[in-house]
């Protein structure tokens, strides 16, 4: 992964097919400001060469209007071609000579959007080598890491938006608490925002902020009319320095170690990669929080990646707490404008520390100082469409790009940074420690086989499989009556994840993919309508009564989701028919936390720390902190064992363990049941016993003798088209225009994982080399071939580099 450092990057970046033409000519630094008379005296044949949102692997040469300046590297600018007007980037000039068009046949810039570059070299040298690695034309890579404002043309203001009080009202506040006579007593929401607003003083709060602070524009525009407040631009000042206004927590000697280390990184060598391997609940954050410090002491930004949109708000109270600065959160739920200003906040250095999702570090920096990977193994990292970067990545390339640190911190390294580690590229930082006094969980396989586990009785007289065991059953009612709470970890939403017919065999499955209905339906809450429903198109229908090949009323709902655990929990620990003591069983997914601040609801009702069941799915596996959660369950986790797919055992012991980690955090010490039907496997019970790290290197071991990832690099083409058979056809042709003696190993075409999705066939050809820099040469002209036949106009042609799936 890093590899690519010294042969792609420094080596290949001028000779790679982007750069074929003098890519840019370095001219005097006040070039924008000179007139087209001296421009033309002293570069009398010069083009500008831009880069344009178009799928094409080329840039564009166009001539500068007599009359007009010329456009510094970095400014946008509005260009005809063909029959649409498009808005591009400045990437370089060319000489005419060198320009394979003919003098008359060029075209004219018609408007210079930006006076002066709205990005750096850096920058532009980063969008430069994500396109030569990643094979993805430049003007759309630029597409994707812009902001949607910029790319549109909007200006960039300099000085923002913002509202106050209005000096002479604030100062008769400040003075006696009054309020003006203009608001009316009853016009509560307006005098909200009046007390509201006040709080912000003379300096008033960045417009692009209100909504953080519960102001709304309508009523400030009223309280503006009646001569309260006022709109008006700010020019950004640069922030104060950064002040620490909580006192670090106390470290242990493998905490203090980590932190030297980084701290020493940036004093000495500058760039260095870190994999900081923590065991959950080992105080990751805090090292993170005391490597930050000196960093922001010399007025340095730091940027820290989280995986997802719900880790942020809690990752934000801990930097908050610790730091009096100007810290950004940057995620998926922002508008437009929100996006423009964090994206500029981040670029002139207003921002000082940044927390945000993969593509905030698409970003350009006024001054980084140090880049955080949290929760590094995360495949919500690599972007799975369009350009498919991975974020660990590309923040490693940014590190030595900046020259500054960067650090990857998981419990559960994935195998591709524990073999960087060992080739040397990344240095270690092991706390096999919990901090504080919280000692590790304990881990238990429980047989799951159906005469262990527990019955309930329903009313008609039959009794249904809970699905749990005995022994579990007993050892949650233990830890609930002792006052604790327990986990109940199920990696699957809905109630069920099949509807069977028994008489025929028939089973529901979704007309547009080649996958099962999932059963929503709910007993406890039956208002909501039973349907079906796929988890990969979003296509629903309503619950069938009979099936529709043999008409029998036989359906049964096979497996078990979220809320069928949670119903059946219900029968056990919630029905005062059968117990004295009822537990709340508070449900965790996407189908329970959709709506706004139900996430916040539901984060605040555990942190009461009352006896209670938690039932969630992955959403509850990574970061969170429930210091009363004592026990953990695991019903099915071990199913991913069983998959074809080779990752699987990575991820689901990464899971598992991800899991088991929010056990026992506090005083008390943790206890993980895995329930499982093969107590025997030998994966399981390496991960048990052994714990994360010897299970890890038996995989790395494994894939060594395989020749799998990552001890090969591995490319991978996908065609999608509403023939299967002509996707074959397609992979087919391009398999046969490559090289000879092309020294890959070459898998199929055959179709993908998941052949039909959405009513498009998808097939795909896997090129793995154990020389990444073979590979990608081979790739550097074939993949031009591939995408310049005739058919690829029309078919959906991906490429994939270090594909994480397939
Ligand atoms: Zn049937
Ligand atoms: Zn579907």
């Amino acid at each position: 992964m890093v590899l690519f450092f010294c042969c792609i990057t420094l080596k290949n970046f001028k000779s790679s097919k982007l750069n074929q033409k003098p890519y840019i000519i370095e001219l005097p630094k006040n070039h924008s400001q000179m007139s087209y008379k001296k421009r033309k005296k002293k570069y009398p044949n010069m083009l500008v060469n831009i880069a344009l949102p178009v799928p094409l692997y080329k840039t564009f040469d166009y001539k500068v209007h007599k009359d007009s300046l010329l456009p510094a590297v970095g400014c946008r600018v509005q260009v005809p071609f063909g029959r649409q007007t498009l808005i591009g980037l400045v990437i370089a000039y060319t000489q005419l000579e060198d320009c394979q068009i003919p003098s008359n046949k060029l075209k004219t810039i018609t408007q210079i959007i930006d006076k002066n570059p709205i990005v750096d070299k850096n920058w532009l040298k980063l969008a430069s080598w994500l396109a030569t690695y990643y094979h993805y034309p430049l003007g759309d890579v630029i597409g994707v890491m812009l902001p949607t404002f910029i790319r549109e043309g909007k200006p960039i203001n300099v000085a923002s938006p913002h509202w106050r009080i209005l000096p002479e009202v604030l100062a008769a506040y400040l003075k006696e608490d009054t309020i003006p006579s203009q608001i009316s007593a009853r016009a509560y929401k307006q005098l909200e925002h009046y007390q509201n607003l006040c709080v912000f003083g003379e300096d008033g709060i960045d417009e692009t902020q209100l909504s953080k602070h519960k102001l709304t524009k309508s009523y400030l525009q009223k309280l503006a009319e009646k001569q309260v407040a006022e709109r008006f631009l700010q020019t950004p000042v640069q922030p104060k320095q950064a002040k620490m206004i909580e006192s670090p927590l106390h470290l242990n000697n493998e905490q203090s170690l980590a932190i030297q280390a980084i701290c020493d990184a940036k004093n000495k060598a500058g760039y260095q990669g870190f994999l900081l391997n923590g065991v959950t609940g080992s105080g990751k954050t805090e090292v993170y929080l005391q490597a930050m410090l000196p960093i922001l002491a010399n007025n340095q930004q730091v940027l820290i990646l989280v995986p997802e949109i719900g880790l942020t708000p809690q990752t934000y109270a801990r930097f908050a707490n610790r730091f009096e600065a100007n810290i950004l959160l940057l995620h998926s739920g922002l508008n437009n404008s929100e996006r423009l200003a964090g994206w500029q906040h981040c670029r002139d250095g207003q921002a000082q520390i940044i927390i945000g999702t993969r593509s905030t570090l698409l970003y350009p920096f006024k001054n980084l100082g140090l880049i955080i990977v949290d929760e590094a193994h995360d495949t919500s990292y690599k972007q799975q469409d369009t350009l498919r970067y991975h974020a660990a990545n590309i923040a490693l390339y940014r590190g030595l790009q900046h020259n500054i640190p960067v650090v990857l911190g998981t419990a559960t390294p994935s195998l591709e940074h524990i073999k960087l580690v060992q080739d040397g590229k990344l240095t270690e930082l092991a706390l096999s420690k919990r901090a504080g006094k919280a000692k590790p969980p304990e881990l238990y396989l429980v047989n799951a086989c159906n005469k262990n586990t527990t019955y309930i009785q329903q009313p008609d007289g039959h009794a249904i499989d809970s699905r749990l065991t005995n022994d579990v059953v007993k050892t949650m009612r233990k830890h609930l009556q002792a006052g604790e709470q327990v986990l109940v970890f199920i990696n699957r939403r809905g109630y069920a994840p099949i509807l069977l017919c028994n008489a025929c065999g028939w089973q529901a499955d979704c007309p547009r993919c080649d996958s099962h209905l999932t059963v929503h339906q709910s007993q406890l809450n039956t208002q909501q309508p039973s349907y079906l429903k796929c988890h990969h198109c979003d296509w629903q229908a309503y619950m069938p009564t009979t099936c529709p090949t043999c008409a029998s009323h036989n359906l049964d709902a096979v497996g078990m989701g979220t809320t069928r655990l949670t119903e059946n929990l219900h029968a056990l620990f919630a029905n005062p028919q059968i117990s004295k003591q009822i537990y709340p069983i508070i449900q965790i997914d996407r189908d329970t936390t959709r709506r706004k601040h139900s996430w916040q609801k539901i984060y605040q009702t555990i942190n009461t720390g009352k006896p209670a069941i938690l039932v969630g799915t992955q959403m509850i596996a990574k970061g969170h902190h429930f210091p009363n959660v004592t026990l953990v369950v695991m019903p099915t986790a071990d199913r991913g064992f069983l998959s074809a797919d080779f990752r699987s055992p990575e991820r689901t012991a990464q899971l598992i363990m991800q899991v088991a980690g929010r056990a026992g955090r506090d005083q008390k010490t943790g206890k993980v049941l895995i329930q499982t039907l093969q107590p025997d496997n030998p994966l399981l019970l390496n991960l048990v016993k052994n714990g994360y790290q010897p299970f890890a290197q038996s995989l790395l071991n494994e894939r060594q003798l395989l020749g799998l990832p990552p001890y090969t690099f591995a490319a991978l083409i996908r065609c999608e088209a509403k023939n299967y058979q002509q996707t074959l056809a397609v992979l087919n042709e391009a398999k046969s225009l490559l090289p000879a003696h092309h020294q890959l190993a070459i898998l199929g075409p055959v179709a993908a994982t998941m052949k039909k999705k959405n009513n498009r066939y998808q097939s795909q050809l896997l090129l793995l080399s154990k020389n990444r820099q073979q590979l990608h040469t081979v790739l550097n002209h074939w993949w031009l071939t591939v995408k310049n036949l005739p058919v690829a106009k029309y078919i959906k042609l991906t490429l994939d580099i270090d594909p994480i799936a397939w």
